[in-house]
């Protein structure tokens, strides 16, 4: 069974529904990366799983746009200005680009689309800003400090932390005069005022807490938001799941505070760069290369093919990427290995290509035009859906050396001039490739010659190197006629 299947029977025997709330928090802080996309993709696969058994889901996406900017990200290192911004609610401050109310909601913005492209839906989109202002968190605030040492045992316990004695931080204000709710200590609560002191500029103010300039702890603010959306099912990347995590609060909050069985958990492994653990802040990886030369459904299958809390492990060299989507097309060809290649296979859209991408590689570098090669190969679906793709790995010199094709005809070693002239006129327009291929192998034993030289001395009268990509392709793509031509050109003038 796929970790979906087993997610959703489980879901189903532990809660008994036909409706369901999946959510999926994330901070906007910054450009998304391959992790960002694996935040959305996991729980919206979870929706479409539990949809697919014939039940109801919601999928709710929660952006944390109160959460403060603890660094700036290294794409945006040229914006100067935003470190005057450190430590405020992603809400409040400026967008470096211009285009929208604040750097919270740009980035938003960038992960919605990002989603449109990856056909990655939702039922709802939140944003913490204004469900702070709508009030939804003041009862869950005056709740905490009605029962303000309960609240600090169960942190203190499920984050192996101590806390100090006269501990009051259940919320985290906005400094009236330097904005940052990152260094702000509570000093007091009392008939809904808030007293506080920014350890960042020195003031010391007071709010009332219907002003909404504040928003809870990060580990209270989670189970909160769980329990007035109602959800049913949520993760997380691994890091929330350590003993010590937010969850393991998350999961004492619902219990001993709120009397109530908390949420399903899951959690899901890290995305790897090249065997590198991605940041915002370093960016390593940026995800809109990878969306140039990786098409949105092989990145959801290769995201989705995976364990759940395994890692996974991106690699950027131009064979991995290649053999890809070869992976892909024979998955969506019935050849796949085991269910949960299937799995991901289907919940990636399940696309179909006639033609593997390979093959589009070849015929690309040999025709450069599209209109042709769609003639050619009576295949305008898969053309259209490919060619941006093979065109980037082309521009960006990603192709593998094997298909890295330039007709350069060339003499091949005295002794095998027979054996190709052979070769060439045992072939027809009207053999598959399969079978152009077997013809070396025919050849070069009736010759007692071992085929691999034979190869090597077609691929060098080509392409004038020992190696290309496999020949019978390779050949049917050029044309029988062409080849013949070749080879004849090449031999008459030695
Ligand atoms: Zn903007
Ligand atoms: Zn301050």
């Amino acid at each position: 069974m796929s970790w979906v299947d087993e997610l959703v029977s489980m879901v189903f025997k532990s809660r008994d529904r036909e409706f369901y709330i999946v959510a999926s928090g994330l901070t906007t802080s910054g450009p998304a990366h391959m992790g960002t996309i694996m935040e959305l993709l996991i729980p919206y696969t979870i929706s479409k799983a539990i949809r697919l058994h014939g039940r109801k889901a919601h999928f709710i996406f929660v952006a944390d746009t109160m959460d403060s900017l603890d660094s700036i990200p290294a794409q945006l290192s040229n914006f100067k200005e935003l470190k005057d911004f450190i430590g405020r609610p992603l809400c409040m401050v400026m967008d470096p680009y211009g285009c929208h109310s604040s750097y919270g909601y740009h980035f938003l913005d960038e992960i919605v689309d990002m989603t449109k492209k990856l056909n990655i839906e939702f039922d709802e989109i939140l944003t913490a800003d204004v469900l702070y202002r709508e009030g939804w968190y003041d009862d869950y605030a005056r709740l905490y400090y009605s029962v303000l040492n309960d609240v600090k045992e169960v942190l203190e316990r499920t984050s192996l932390r101590k806390l100090p004695n006269d501990w009051k931080g259940v919320v985290k204000p906005i400094c009236g005069k330097c904005r940052r709710n990152d260094l702000t200590t509570v000093l007091a609560f009392e008939d809904d005022t808030i007293k506080y002191r920014c350890e960042f500029c020195g003031y010391e103010g007071a709010m009332n807490i219907e002003s909404h300039e504040w928003k809870l702890l990060w580990r209270l603010d989670w189970p909160s938001r769980q329990d007035f959306l109602g959800v049913d099912i949520e993760g997380g990347g691994v890091d929330h799941f350590t003993k010590g995590g937010s969850w393991d609060t998350a999961q004492a909050v619902h219990k001993l505070i709120f009397n109530k069985e908390p949420p399903i958990g899951f959690k899901f492994g890290f995305v790897l760069i090249e065997g590198k653990k991605m940041s915002k802040s370093k960016g390593i990886g940026a995800l809109s290369e990878i969306m140039r030369i990786l098409h949105p459904a092989v990145i959801k299958y290769f995201l989705l093919k995976h364990d759940l809390e395994e890692n996974r492990n991106l690699r950027l060299d131009p064979k991995y990427i290649l053999s890809l989507y070869d992976e892909y097309k024979s998955v969506g060809d019935g050849r796949y290995q085991n269910l949960k290649q299937l799995k991901a296979w289907e919940f990636s859209g399940g696309i179909k290509w006639r033609t593997s991408f390979s093959e589009l590689l070849v015929y690309y570098q040999i025709y450069r035009d599209w209109g042709l090669i769609k003639e050619l190969i009576k295949d305008e679906e898969t053309v259209d859906d490919l060619v941006p793709y093979v065109e980037e790995l082309i521009r960006a010199g990603m192709i593998p050396e094997d298909y890295d094709i330039q007709l350069k005809p060339t003499p091949p070693p005295p002794n095998m001039r027979e054996l190709i002239s052979e070769f060439a006129n045992l072939i027809t327009e009207f053999m598959s490739d399969v079978e152009i291929h077997n013809t070396v192998y025919e050849v070069a034993r009736r010759r007692g010659v071992d085929p691999s030289e034979l190869f090597k001395s077609i691929y060098i009268t080509l392409l004038g190197k020992p190696r290309g990509p496999r020949l019978g392709k390779f050949i049917k793509i050029l044309g029988v006629r062409r080849f013949k031509e070749i080879v004849n050109d090449v031999l008459s003038k030695i």
